[in-house]
């Protein structure tokens, strides 16, 4: 493996970002940072509660009501653009920062570069979208009609630990694009990339108070957030249960709420597909990032003619597949994000066993692994749709494999879940591909790929996969409120 130098930012103990200084939490309490690669420090991050919320979203409140409801879109276009110019010349930086806290190898996080500079373009291109427009009335008399679109104030964002160097842009990329002021809690588990894009955010000339981070649990500080009075909006990304609490704990000031939740997602191989490009694109569809993705296509359908040669060669690919530290160019999968994320795949993954036949993986990795959190790609086959490893998220690297009959069928199971956050297919048949990707409910399916995802159009989940479309112009709007004013000219 390649020695890979660390960054100063490593090993400090890091504060919360509060109005443009760095404190620690008012309660002095810290958490400490595991690297997932090999359960060693990096330091510690503030554990911040109500107090550091408070002082935040205050900070927040002042920088909304202040010099930054001033400035034009013209002005917000050039700071989101030298925003995007100081992260991508750091981008090497962050890309190992995220790796080492978070896990994911160093070809996925390097990878994010060209989308991180995508999605500041866009969210750039996009400041003009709040402002005025005189619009024509039915009254009678001689009336003016002025629609506003107002920034709808302080946001509230909680992310999860899965992709937080994606994860923030959905908060701090419309925030700044339309005027609004954000306070982030990144999750516990992997704060650091956030806290390095903060600093270089301060560093590209984002005023003080447009941006706030507070580390800590989400027991304490992300609860404290989702019930101040002086939120306006929550952007919240995680699991379907903190999301129910965090509803209910929004209803004090009835907050605007954009919940992206978990799934459960069916990629469905019909009987037609190219199996050269179905088989590792399903089982990367799952495995990507360890299976730590909302998008998962962790329900593998296949149809009955092609089910037990797509097994023999999914299982194959997914022996060959590298899992090891994220630092060596050569892994494909890094470890799990903690030990209570490994003991919880490892749990379903003996279900899985009890219930449907082990094709491939299943165990930790020792050796010098054997103090990371790694867990083998697994498949699962003879299975059916009604399994608990086929209806309940496991967000690891496990996939399972469900034979169909007919397109209906295929269809019919893809549905039998609670969740509707993605999908995908694979057919040469372009009357299957339009068909079924119409009948897929869910807010992306994908027909001979899976998981791409342009910030420009965006995605969404339904049911309990949640609501809110992050990223393109919708994504926008939901930052802004509307105001109409009725002039009488008589
Ligand atoms: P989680 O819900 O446990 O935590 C997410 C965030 O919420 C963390 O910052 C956490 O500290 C905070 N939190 C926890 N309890 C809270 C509370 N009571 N009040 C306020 N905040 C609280 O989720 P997780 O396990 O960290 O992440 C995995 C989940 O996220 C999976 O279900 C995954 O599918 C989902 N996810 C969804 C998307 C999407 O865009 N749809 C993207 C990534 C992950």
């Amino acid at each position: 493996m390649t020695t890979v130098e660390t960054p100063a930012f490593i090993g400090r103990k890091q504060g919360n970002l509060i109005g443009g200084t760095w404190v620690p939490a008012a309660s002095g309490e810290t958490i400490e940072v595991i690297n997932p690669a090999n359960g060693g420090s990096l330091g510690t991050i503030a554990a911040g509660d109500a107090e550091d919320v408070d002082a935040a979203v205050r900070a927040a409140r002042a920088a909304f009501e202040g010099e930054w409801s001033r400035w034009t879109p013209h002005e917000r276009r050039k700071l989101i653009l030298r925003v995007h110019d100081v992260i991508l010349e750091h981008f090497d930086e962050l890309a190992l920062i995220e790796t080492l806290d978070m896990g994911a190898p160093l070809s996925r996080t390097t990878g994010l570069k060209e989308w991180t500079s995508q999605v500041l373009q866009f969210y750039a291109s996009q400041t003009g979208a709040g402002g005025v427009a005189a619009q024509p009335n039915s009254l009678p008399g001689d009336f003016l009609t002025l629609k506003y679109q107002r920034p709808v104030g302080v946001v509230g964002g909680i992310i999860p630990w899965n992709g937080p160097l994606i994860g923030l842009w959905w908060i701090f990329g419309p925030a700044l694009a339309t005027g609004c002021t954000a306070v982030l809690k990144p999750a516990e588990d992997a704060s650091l990339s956030v806290l390095r894009v903060s600093e270089l955010m301060q560093e590209a000339g984002v005023p003080d108070g447009v941006i706030n981070v507070v580390t800590g649990y989400g027991r304490d500080a992300g609860s404290a957030l989702a019930e101040h009075h002086g939120v306006d909006r929550i952007a919240f990304t995680g699991s379907v249960g903190t999301a129910q609490t965090i509803v209910r704990a929004s209803a004090g000031n009835l907050k605007r709420l954009q919940m992206e939740l978990g799934g459960k997602s069916p990629d469905i191989v019909f009987a037609d597909a190219d199996l050269d490009k179905a088989v590792p694109g399903a089982a990367m569809g799952v495995f990507t990032n360890s299976g730590q993705v909302c998008v998962a296509g962790s329900r593998i359908f296949v149809q009955r003619p092609i089910h037990d040669e797509f097994v023999a060669r999914i299982g194959e690919f997914t022996k060959s597949v590298r899992v090891g530290d994220g630092l060596d160019p050569a892994t494909q999968l890094g470890p799990l994000i903690s030990l209570r994320q490994l003991e919880r795949v490892q749990k379903y993954i003996e279900i899985g066993s009890g219930e449907a036949e082990l094709v491939a993986g299943g165990g930790r990795l020792g050796g010098d692994y054997a103090n990371g959190f790694y867990v083998e790609p697994t498949v699962f086959a003879g299975a059916h749709n009604e399994m608990t490893i086929a209806q309940e998220e496991i967000f690891g690297p496990v996939a399972t494999v469900i034979p169909f009959d007919t397109m209906e069928e295929a269809i019919t199971l893809a549905n039998t879940t609670p969740y509707g956050l993605a999908g995908g297919l694979w057919t040469e048949n372009l009357g299957t591909a339009h068909k079924v990707s119409q009948a897929i409910d869910a807010g992306t399916v994908w027909v001979n790929c899976y998981g791409v995802l342009d910030p420009a159009i965006g995605f969404g989940g339904t049911k309990m996969s949640g609501y809110g479309w992050k990223g393109a112009k919708e994504h926008v709007e939901s930052y802004l409120y509307p105001k109409a004013v009725y002039m009488n000219l008589n």
